[in-house]
């Protein structure tokens, strides 16, 4: 135990880190707006807008003042990145269920993922106000999740909360403050300790630049020191607190904006005052690998989808087998933080035309998360059909040949990629996959290949030849194209 963290009765001096999962709709927001108002500050300074993803509320406790810090982010964020280092950005959290609505799949998931990460947690159940709730047999339900709460004569606390008459949530932030006080032997933080926070959220300002909000774990940040979000160097030029407030050192507990990154770093990036060399990404190997295939369960897999546009989005999702069961899907590019929470809920990720970064794809590799891109609907589709009918898909795709983009050259209505092989072959009907450096551009197909005028169904190693690619990305001189299966 580190005395320090500690004061003679067994209290804990930081504020608890708490972070809200459950299911959609069953009042994580309104709960948290109604803690905010319990605020003594607020109370006292009128409504104050949060700047923040986090927010650090006041309560009397036993008589005396105590802080507990609430962050926003979604639930799986906040728990996917911390199991690299072990370090989580939430010490306690609430898991909510609608009294109305009972355990649903999002309620299921959050559970996994608080038992992967032993994270202790208080059942919240929601909306107590509502006519006809029936509170025995929603905590019933939680046996079949095999959990049993206190009042079935197991150790997991739950409480009857309404967020829309206030009924029992300053009870809430009691029990929350006497579990972490309970659990103090296991949260030694210490501002003493070498630094340790974590990002929640994390955008590109264009006035201000890359901001990251953090959660500090151990440790102490200070304006003007140097500290590193895994390869991304800050010197802190500013700390501002949920409030808006400046502050010039911030510890244990707190959720605080940080401005000065030279970069924008990812959500659940672990910050550190020292930099923290990572192993580079080694190239895909050109040898056709012993597959080592994907363990897929018996049960059926989930799926996260990460697509272009929102409009493809939509598209897929009305698309894919019904039966399919989707833990989450978004727009944008795939992120490590994507790749940990399909690992820690065994979910395969799908994505359509989106970019994947080398240390995601690593990362992938290393974690054996099933991760695959398409550029074409019904191909996705075909696979997904095949994955549902219980057919395994390769977890390591074997790469047959890889060639460079020498030149761009007008043909017909599209336009042509003069290349060079440097390894393997590249035929006629390959997938391949346009690289840019350690970036992937996107997948496509090889559709017509000629030397010089004649066209030929395939070239090898040392043959330069004009190919045609559909869908045509957008390539450029110096580019490689992978040909894989
Ligand atoms: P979230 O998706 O989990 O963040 O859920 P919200 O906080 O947005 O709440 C979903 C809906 O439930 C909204 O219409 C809220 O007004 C309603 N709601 C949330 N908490 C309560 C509550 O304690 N009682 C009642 N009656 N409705 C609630």
């Amino acid at each position: 135990m580190d005395a320090k963290n500690k004061n003679s009765s067994n209290e804990n001096l930081y504020p608890p880190v708490i972070a809200v999962l459950g299911h959609v709709d069953h009042g994580k927001t309104t709960l948290l707006d109604s803690i905010r108002k319990t605020n003594i500050a607020q109370r006292e300074h009128g409504g104050i807008t949060q700047k923040i993803g986090a927010s650090e509320i006041e309560i009397k406790h036993e008589g005396k003042s105590r802080k507990i810090t609430f962050i926003d982010t979604p639930g799986h964020e906040a728990f996917s990145k911390m199991r690299g280092r072990g370090v989580k950005a939430a010490d306690i959290a609430l898991l909510i269920v609608a009294l109305n609505d009972g355990v649903k799949p999002q309620t299921k998931e959050s559970i996994e993922l608080l038992k992967k990460s032993k994270t202790p947690f208080i059942v919240v159940l929601t909306k107590s106000d509502l006519p006809d709730v029936n509170v025995e047999k929603v905590k019933q339900q939680f046996l079949k999740e095999e959990i049993t709460l206190e009042s079935y004569g197991g150790d997991v606390p739950s409480i009857e909360v309404s967020a829309k008459s206030n009924h029992n949530v300053k009870e809430l932030l009691d029990l929350i403050l006497l579990i972490y006080d309970v659990n103090s032997e296991k949260f030694t933080f210490s501002e003493k300790k070498e630094l340790e926070a974590i990002v929640i959220e994390s955008k590109l300002d264009l006035r201000a630049g890359p901001k990251a909000t953090v959660v500090i774990k151990n440790g102490t940040i200070r304006v003007r020191e140097e500290i590193w979000a895994g390869k991304i160097k800050a010197k802190v030029r500013s700390i501002v607190n949920d409030k808006g407030i400046q502050l010039k050192e911030v510890t244990v507990g707190q959720a605080v904006e940080i401005l000065g990154f030279e970069e924008t770093p990812e959500v659940g990036e672990i910050v550190t005052a020292k930099f923290e060399e990572k192993k580079e990404l080694v190239e895909i190997p050109l040898e056709i690998q012993e597959q080592e295939p994907h363990e897929i369960q018996d049960e059926m897999p989930t799926f996260i989808i990460c697509a272009d546009t929102y409009g493809s989005l939509e598209a897929l999702i009305e698309s894919l087998p019904k039966e399919l069961k989707i833990a989450s899907s978004k727009t944008g590019d795939i992120e490590s933080s994507d790749v940990l929470y399909a690992k820690s809920i065994g979910a395969v990720i799908l994505g359509f035309n989106i970019k994947i970064k080398p240390d995601v794809l690593k990362l992938a590799e290393t974690e054996k998360v099933l991760l695959r891109n398409y550029s074409l609907i019904y191909e996705m589709i075909q696979e997904v059909e095949d994955l549902l009918e219980g057919k395994r898909l390769a977890m390591l795709e074997q790469v047959y040949g890889r060639a460079k983009v020498l030149a761009s050259f007008p043909f017909e209505k599209t336009k042509a990629l003069g290349i060079t092989v440097l390894e393997g072959r590249i035929a006629k009907g390959d997938h391949v996959r346009l690289m840019r450096g350690e970036e992937i551009i996107g997948e496509s197909h090889v559709n017509s290949v000629r030397i010089g005028k004649d066209p030929t169904s395939k070239i090898e190693k040392g043959e330069e030849a004009g190919i045609i690619i559909s869908p045509l990305l957008d390539f450029t001189i110096g580019d490689m194209l992978i040909c894989h299966n």
